[in-house]
């Protein structure tokens, strides 16, 4: 609300906080950019993150002529109030250089990777099935799809008892990907299974 707004600390750089913006399923810092007070009343109101633009001088949504906003999912502000994280849903390439990220360079983690993976695995729905594994595979239907991730887990099962530690990352990675495909194909999302991992954890 306002009042905790106002209770940033603005007057530490020129009434502007800086703001980073990270993806909220993957985890990727997508861009840098800073708020001053209406700025973050404007994010937080409209729901589309909004900046005020040093070289502009004005307030700038982003997205403002690209279309390619972002969704605000959430803010946080730091231990000491001069800093702002805000978790989006990006609605195309977050750079005007066309990259996702304004630091193209970055590695997702490891764990992040898959929630990549299963973004880019829903992109791929609507190719050519002749130019895409993974269109061809979708476009067969559940019952395939659900072979496919029945036979990888039992390739992971041999692979455990009976063949190489090389072996066994290749059925493994075999056996996510098709279960990434059949959460597609079920309209599942990624997020929901791991809600259900952490609540089973917090028990
Ligand atoms: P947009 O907000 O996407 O409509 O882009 C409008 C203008 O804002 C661009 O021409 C750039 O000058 C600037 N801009 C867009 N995206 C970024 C970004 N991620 N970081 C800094 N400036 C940007
Ligand atoms: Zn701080
Ligand atoms: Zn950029
Ligand atoms: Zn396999």
């Amino acid at each position: 609300n306002n009042d905790n707004i106002a209770s940033l600390a603005w007057q530490k750089m020129d009434n502007l906080i800086p703001a980073i913006i990270q993806d909220a399923a993957t985890g990727a810092i997508l861009m840098q950019g800073y708020m001053n007070q209406e700025a973050l009343s404007a994010t937080i109101t409209s729901g589309k993150a909004t900046f005020y633009s040093r070289s502009k001088q004005r307030l700038w949504m982003k997205g403002e002529s690209s279309g390619y906003t972002l969704d605000v999912q959430q803010v946080l502000t730091d231990c000491d109030q001069d800093s702002l994280l805000v978790s989006v849903k990006p609605n195309g390439p977050t750079c005007h250089l066309g990259t996702e990220s304004c630091f193209s360079e970055q590695k997702l983690t490891q764990q992040n990777f898959i929630s990549y993976l299963e973004r880019y695995i829903g992109e791929r729905k609507n190719d050519p099935v002749d130019e895409s594994y993974t269109a061809r595979l979708l476009s067969r239907g559940t019952t395939k799809v659900a072979q496919k991730v029945g036979e990888e887990g039992v390739e992971v099962a041999l692979a455990a008892v009976a063949e190489t530690k090389e072996d066994l990352l290749g059925e493994c990675a075999d056996l996510f990907y098709h279960t990434l495909v059949l959460l597609q194909d079920k309209e599942v999302n990624l997020s929901e299974v791991m809600a259900v991992l952490q609540k089973r954890h917090s028990k």
